[in-house]
């Protein structure tokens, strides 16, 4: 196969910057407060806006309505960090239209009622349908519980039915053990069982997960990963990232890029050539096995430590790559910095 043609995108997420207040051990984008905080412009976002504009798919239940995989979300890093850029952006999406939008947040800034709810109110006000509102053990570390809790209840005043939380069994174990400020992932553990973490909900083991939470999943050999299929799919048309350096992200794939999102009419219509991007074509064919032996032409050695999944023998493979060659599919380079 020599080239692919990129699904055309009908939901996804606008990463405003990777910048971030948390530094989860499970983040898929290696977000942290470390990075740089290259804020997609105005100009960048008008843009960017536009291009995805049109195809975007509402909710089943609605334009007015949110659904985690219809619909526009923003997201970052937290992109409250940056309250005006955030509004400009519901604003631009609000003018072309864009259905279902939403944003994504961890909180940290809901220190008081009147706060938390002038911020809200000003979002729905600018156009913005819903929030989606991250709860479990490892967003608990960086955010005092109180305040996912108070964001959660005026959102509710404020965004109706249109408030996610994602993921409610943890929001639900928190109330129940009366947790109200920050605690750490061991002492959490302490409180209830390490099942808790491994079993309660979902959890993709991805981007950061691979190097953070070794002690808390069994290592496999690589081969055990060889013939594993992506999941979800690596190529498809809902809840694919746009960052703010203009990379269209696979899924929930960190640190890979099919293209610029300004090229997305021209990915769609001839697609990505493979030749060019060569990493590209054993991500698309889902061939992580192909990916491990053209990184051995390159020296890789397999990690005697052993992967916690797919996806965290793929990120090794990638960071082992980019260290012996310039490969332009990967990217942001900084994600590769902040991911260990
Ligand atoms: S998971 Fe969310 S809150 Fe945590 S570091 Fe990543 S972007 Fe920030
Ligand atoms: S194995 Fe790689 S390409 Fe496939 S979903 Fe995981 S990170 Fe993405």
């Amino acid at each position: 196969m020599k080239r692919v043609k990129l699904p055309q995108p009908i939901s996804g997420g606008l990463l405003l910057s990777y910048k971030c207040t948390a530094e989860c051990r499970h983040c898929m984008y290696a977000c942290s407060p470390k990075w740089k905080g290259d804020w997609i412009t105005q100009k960048d976002l008008e843009e960017a806006l536009s291009q995805l504009g049109g195809a975007i798919r509402p909710s089943p239940w609605g334009d007015q309505k949110v659904s985690l995989n219809y619909g526009l979300h923003f997201t970052g890093g937290e992109p409250f960090l940056n309250f005006e850029l955030l509004l400009k952006a519901v604003e631009i999406a609000d003018e072309l239209k864009i259905p279902s939008t939403f944003v994504e947040t961890n909180c940290y800034w809901c220190s008081n009622d009147e706060v938390t709810r002038e911020r809200l109110h000003l979002l729905r006000q600018t156009g913005l349908k819903g929030v989606l509102i991250s709860v479990n053990p490892f967003y608990a570390e960086y955010v005092p519980f109180e305040r996912t809790n108070r964001c959660i209840r005026i959102s509710k005043e404020v965004f109706g039915e249109n408030v996610m939380v994602y993921q409610l069994e943890y929001y639900h174990r928190f109330k129940q053990l009366g947790i109200k400020q920050r605690i750490s992932l061991e002492d959490y553990l302490e409180l209830t069982r390490r099942e808790d973490l491994t079993e309660k909900a979902e959890l993709f083991l991805m981007g950061r997960a691979g190097y953070q939470l070794k002690e808390f999943y069994p290592p496999y050999p690589a081969p055990i990963f060889f013939n594993e299929p992506c999941r979800p799919a690596f190529l498809r048309n809902w809840h694919n990232h746009f960052d703010n350096y203009g990379n269209v992200l696979p899924g929930y794939c960190g640190g890979i890029s099919l293209g610029h999102w300004q090229d997305l009419d021209r990915l769609i219509r001839e697609g990505i050539d493979l030749e060019e991007h060569p990493l590209l074509g054993f991500l698309v064919a889902e061939d992580v096995q192909g990916l491990y032996h053209f990184a051995k032409d390159f020296g890789y050695q397999e990690s005697g430590e052993g992967y916690l999944s797919k996806c965290h023998l793929c990120l090794h493979l990638r960071k082992y790559l980019l260290s012996k060659k310039d490969f332009e599919e990967l990217n942001p380079r900084e994600f590769y910095v902040h991911v260990e």
